[in-house]
């Protein structure tokens, strides 16, 4: 993040104070939403006529409008005017991508999702983003030089620079590209990438099921099987970037062959492939995810005893993960979790069972309140975490 005080402004100054609370007071709203001024007090600890003020001033520099929330004038809400600027969310997964414009107040103004073809090639999903991004933007009447930044999810390791630690077998198409740079060039717009399952942590920590937690691990189920920590009210991305790959611990040593190298990772147990594998002989080779789901919903015996499985053997490493960093939350995303109870009381089953009891007493294992939205509205809670705010100075006061 930038400074919003020109070099120029001696440290300590008058001025450098002001522009200190502005930024602060900008950040807030940017992180929290529209908020009343008594809020954004409460937030910064800024006394109310200090925050009064730099509202005045941002309202005047075209930063900042007020809105009625109904409530009367003391109720009024401050947000960011839409002409301050948007942001792009973009989420890219095995088999689809969904790109979103967002305002500065966390609200998703439009958003397209493409299914993508199997050997779907970098360059083309890259062009296809660019292509959607453009159709939003004629739709809603927004020009492209309002975007301040975008934010790219990817189903693989993504190290603290933003780039694919390793892409071979995950998604091979995408193999030694730098993402973050390719895909800024190709957009036009500073980009930040993080692995989908960060993503959608931060997707359900901002708007979801974690809203408020200080500790939490989303799990993400899906074509690949991972976890995004939240630590102490913030990301947890390890030495390397590649914290919470739950996926490829252990669960048999001498089990099947996984896509990591390793032999008998959770993930060969309970990966959407796998999890449909088991069902081909009686349900057909097509069976995909969502038709299980529903199967199992509706009231077949053996989708149901796939997702009870899964949950039991998810049971197991959430555990492990709890006993290892004590989350107050378990946020359960991707498609299997639309399964609802079938899947987490059997997961609840087990880590209870496992889990050291002062430690998973109190622990709360819930469905993705986003759903598959997670991912997408992650990218866009990077994005306006990474974009640029002009301040009220370079706003032409
Ligand atoms: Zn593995």
């Amino acid at each position: 993040m930038s400074e919003s005080a020109g070099s120029s402004v001696p440290p300590g100054s008058q001025t450098s104070l002001r522009n200190a609370n502005q930024r602060r007071v900008l950040d807030t709203v940017r992180r929290d939403g529209r908020l009343t001024q008594a809020q954004i007090s409460r937030r910064t600890a800024l006394a109310p006529s200090t925050v009064s003020s730099i509202v005045h001033e941002l309202i005047d520099a075209g930063l900042f409008v007020a809105a009625s929330d109904g409530a009367g004038r003391r109720g009024q809400l401050i947000g960011f005017r839409g002409s301050a600027g948007h942001v792009v969310g973009i989420d890219v997964g095995h088999r689809h991508v969904t790109v979103a414009v967002a305002d500065l107040n966390q609200e998703i103004l439009a958003q397209r999702r493409h299914e993508l073809p199997d050997e779907h090639r970098f360059a083309e999903d890259l062009e296809l983003v660019g292509r959607t991004l453009d159709t939003l933007l004629r739709d809603r009447g927004t020009a492209r030089s309002g975007l301040l930044a975008a934010g790219l999810t990817l189903p693989a390791p993504v190290d603290l620079e933003g780039r694919l630690i390793s892409a071979g077998a995950i998604l091979p198409a995408w193999s030694g590209i730098d993402v973050r740079e390719e895909a800024g060039r190709r957009l036009g717009l500073p980009v930040v990438v993080e692995n989908d399952a960060n993503a959608g942590a931060l997707g359900e920590h901002a708007w979801g099921a974690g809203r408020g937690a200080r500790n939490m691990a989303y799990l993400k189920l899906g074509h690949g099987v991972g976890a995004g920590l939240i630590l102490d009210g913030s990301l947890f991305r390890g030495a390397t970037g590649s914290a919470g790959e739950l996926g490829h611990t252990t669960v048999d040593e001498t089990g099947r062959v996984c896509r990591c190298g390793n032999r008998g990772c959770l993930e060969t147990y309970v990966s959407s492939g796998n999890i449909t594998r088991l069902l081909a002989d009686t349900h057909g080779a097509d069976l995909t995810v969502p038709d299980l789901v529903a199967a199992a919903l509706g009231g077949d015996l053996g989708c149901a005893r796939v997702i009870g499985d899964t949950g039991r053997l998810l049971g197991t490493a959430v555990a492990n993960l709890c006993n290892t960093i004590n989350p107050e939350l378990v946020v359960v995303g991707g498609e299997l979790s639309r399964a609802g109870e079938l899947l987490l009381a059997p997961l609840r089953d087990v880590v209870s069972r496992h889990g050291v009891h002062g430690g998973v007493r109190d622990l709360r294992i819930e469905a993705a309140r986003l759903g598959i939205e997670a991912h997408v509205v992650g990218a866009v809670v990077l994005a306006l975490q990474h974009a640029e705010l002009p301040t009220g100075d370079a706003a032409g006061r």
